[in-house]
């Protein structure tokens, strides 16, 4: 859909800031450019949508030569994110996710849609909407920085650095939740940072750059298998090549079933379930199984706790993996948030399984690692903490 051809940017002194960049994107592609600082990122994302005349070469979407088009209209297909997701402290929920779309005139009745439908996809309530940002948490604000960008309803979407000053947590979440947002609106998102992890975990393909030159434009896996030169070698670093491994297991494959309960059940059914179950964590669904967060232990701790509902002490900030995701990936995340288990959702967001600690230990690790004892020990010894 977009045809990147020879796109060069010079600046006085002749430097190129982007040197004869050649690159097709197809729809609903996630693609990442990463580089040092200085390698020409953010020249190359602002030229496409003309924030940045190119001194040479051109871009085509759908076969229509950028250059010829009006910014306007071109604003309307490319939308543009700039680094930090904060929102506007005086504007309501609403006003926030639609200051786009308010740019671009749209009408009340369209604004309202379309915010009601986003809130939606991050699992808040609509009355969150007529609220102020000091009202809602901080990973709440920041799920409505992330949707903001989507509110436009623009096809292609240009980030440059968005999630650079978070902290590793609230970063991995929020691209959780892009990454999500993008395969389900089927957007196509072209994303600048300087993070290896985040290109590798976002990307359909990885654009690496160096002195404004193209230096591989390949799937994370492929260059990670077979680093074009010695630079993206080094970038990439030898901890994240990829040596032949065996097989490489998706999340499907070794999950178990997980315990969950709907949320219209009482919370004397949901310890009575937990009791008989045995189990620390107990997963809530809506009646269509879809996942809308958990109960634990803490959930029954406090006053007066087994008169409220499930809906009043339910955590619904839950991480979760999508059906398909590479095994590796997943134990990454649950170290990393040093969490206990992790559920899966298909493509509806139904809760279809669950991968704990133990059961990694027990089954698989050796057939991903082989002999990389670090990963092993790290899951060995928490398992044992937690025989204890
Ligand atoms: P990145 O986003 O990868 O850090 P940039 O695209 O911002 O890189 O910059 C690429 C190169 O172009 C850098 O060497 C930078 O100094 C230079 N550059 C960027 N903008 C300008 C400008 N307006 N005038 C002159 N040089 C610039
Ligand atoms: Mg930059």
């Amino acid at each position: 859909m977009l045809s990147i051809q020879n796109l060069t940017k010079t600046y006085r002194g002749n430097k190129k800031a982007v040197d004869n960049l050649s690159i097709d994107i197809e729809q609903g592609e996630f693609i990442v450019f990463i580089g040092t600082s200085g390698s020409g990122k953010t020249t190359a994302l602002r030229m496409i949508n003309r924030m940045i005349e190119p001194t040479s070469g051109k871009i085509m979407m759908d076969g229509m030569d950028l250059s010829k088009m009006n910014p306007v209209q071109l604003r309307r297909q490319i939308g543009y994110v700039i680094q930090q997701i904060g929102l506007m402290p005086h504007m309501t929920i609403r006003e926030n996710i639609t200051l786009v779309p308010k740019l671009l005139k749209w009408d009340k009745q369209e604004k309202d849609k379309v915010a009601e439908r986003l809130i939606g996809l991050v699992n808040l309530p609509t009355s969150y909407l007529d609220m102020y940002p000091a009202q809602l948490s901080g990973g709440q604000q920041q799920r409505i920085g992330v949707i903001r960008a989507l509110a436009a309803n623009q096809d292609i979407i240009l980030m440059d650095e968005p999630f650079g000053a978070l902290d590793p947590i609230t970063r991995d979440t929020l691209q959780d939740l892009m990454k999500d947002l993008q395969v389900r609106l089927g957007k196509t998102v072209i994303f600048v940072t300087h993070d290896m992890d985040e290109a590798i975990k976002l990307a359909d393909r990885i654009c690496i750059m160096h002195e404004g030159k193209v230096v591989q434009f390949d799937t994370p896996d492929n260059i990670l298998a077979n680093p074009a030169n010695d630079f993206v070698r080094d970038f990439i670093g030898s901890h994240r090549l990829i040596q032949n491994k065996p097989s490489v297991k998706i999340v499907d494959e070794v999950m178990i079933q997980p315990i969950s309960i709907t949320i219209e059940k009482s919370l004397d059914d949901a310890l009575r379930l937990m009791v008989s179950k045995r189990v620390d964590t107990l997963f809530v669904t809506d009646a269509d199984k879809r996942l809308i967060g958990y109960l634990n232990v803490d959930s029954f701790t406090g006053p007066q706790r087994t008169q409220q509902s499930i809906n009043e002490v339910l955590q619904r900030e839950v991480i979760y993996v999508k059906t398909g995701t590479k095994l590796q990936d997943s134990v990454r995340r649950i170290l990393k948030r040093n969490l206990q288990n992790i559920p899966i959702v298909d493509n509806d967001h139904k809760l279809i399984g669950l991968i704990t600690r133990a059961n990694i230990v027990d089954t698989i690790y050796d057939t991903i690692w082989g002999d990389e004892e670090e990963n092993k020990n790290a899951l060995l010894v928490t398992r044992e903490e937690n025989v204890q």
